[in-house]
């Protein structure tokens, strides 16, 4: 089983930390480079942004973090996948550009402001995924535009909110807000997937 690491710098990781013991996924969580060298993937958690951002740097975690995502999986919720971001507006913000999205920071304003909405993955993935996810929304951001190699695996009012690209993962939505574990159980499943074919090539 992979080891999965949450960042907890800021934000709700330690509901993710319950959804990886709720799947029975050894986690742990990460706010050093040390700690991140020791697991084989990664959560950013919902939060702050910006804050996330700030303490990176001051961890001096920036960079470690931009290399582990060359190699290893992530797998943003909300704030996390503004991190992960090509593009960021609304206002414009540094980015990892893990994946190849363009979001907009509280892009739906009101409307989403705090929500539980029920989603229908689509088509090539519903039977992975099922039927019926439910989704909690706090100032999300709207994903934009999607980049050539990016999959999108659930929208909301036509707009993508569930999005992968390559060995990364990231939602516009907290699922790690619900009693639904089959996203995480998704993302751990694809985790396992990557590695075993890392080691045999
Ligand atoms: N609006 C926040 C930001 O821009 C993200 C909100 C969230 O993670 N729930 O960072």
């Amino acid at each position: 089983m992979p080891l999965i690491g949450v960042l907890a710098l800021q934000g709700d990781f330690e509901a993710h930390l319950e959804m990886m013991r709720e799947l029975s996924a050894p986690a742990r969580e990460v706010r050093t480079a040390a700690a991140l060298q020791e697991v084989d993937a990664l959560i950013i958690p919902g939060g702050e942004s910006t804050t996330m951002l700030r303490l990176l740097h001051r961890e001096n975690l920036w960079q470690e973090l931009a290399r582990f995502g060359e190699e290893k999986p992530i797998f943003g919720t909300c704030a996390g996948a503004i991190l992960m971001a090509s593009e960021v507006s609304h206002p414009q913000q540094e980015s990892f550009s893990m994946m190849d999205i363009a979001v907009i920071r509280n892009g739906y304003g009101r409307q989403l402001d705090s929500r539980i909405v029920l989603l229908h993955p689509e088509p090539g993935i519903e039977e992975v995924l099922g039927r019926d996810l439910e989704a909690v929304f706090i100032r999300a951001p709207i994903i934009q535009r999607v980049g050539p190699g990016v999959e999108v695996l659930v929208r909301y009012n036509g707009d993508p909110v569930l999005v992968r690209h390559g060995k990364h993962l990231a939602a516009s939505f907290h699922p790690e807000l619900t009693t639904d574990s089959r996203i995480h159980d998704y993302f751990v499943r694809r985790v396992a997937e990557t590695l075993s074919f890392a080691s045999n090539p």
